[in-house]
């Protein structure tokens, strides 16, 4: 049996974001006054404490750093779709962010683009695939 084309066929609970929704940017908030794009969001700047920081398309590319398989949660949606693959992403503007990785991630990937999507109960959640 081929591992690859079993590994495809996998439930996941998250929805597969449109493809043009794959080719833009991730919607981060930054500063206007520092330029610091920060995750998750905060009322203030977490680097010049400035009052405003807002949604700004940010490139999506980031790299690797960890990645771990979760066998068990306590959240009792997931419980269905384990085991589930997550990841470390330092992404390339700055913060890092956790996110569910694709099945193009295998343990060679370093370079991944990240999408926003939702999940199945429609809870926003980050997607990791290996970047082309
Ligand atoms: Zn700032």
């Amino acid at each position: 049996m081929n591992a690859g084309k079993a590994a495809t066929k996998r439930k996941v609970p998250w929805k597969r974001p449109a493809a043009a929704a794959r080719r833009k940017g991730l919607m981060l908030q930054t500063c206007p006054d520092c330029g610091y794009v920060q995750y998750p969001q905060q009322e203030i700047c977490r680097r010049c404490l400035g009052g405003s920081p807002a949604p700004k398309e940010q490139p999506a590319g980031g790299k690797l750093q960890a990645a771990t398989e979760l066998h068990a949660s306590i959240d009792e949606f997931l419980r269905d779709y384990l085991p589930l693959r997550i990841g470390n992403i330092q992404l390339d503007c700055g913060p890092v962010v956790i996110a569910y990785l694709e099945e193009s991630c295998t343990a060679r990937t370093r370079r991944v683009r990240v999408t926003a999507s939702t999940d199945r109960r429609g809870r926003p959640v980050l997607l990791a695939s290996a970047e082309k």
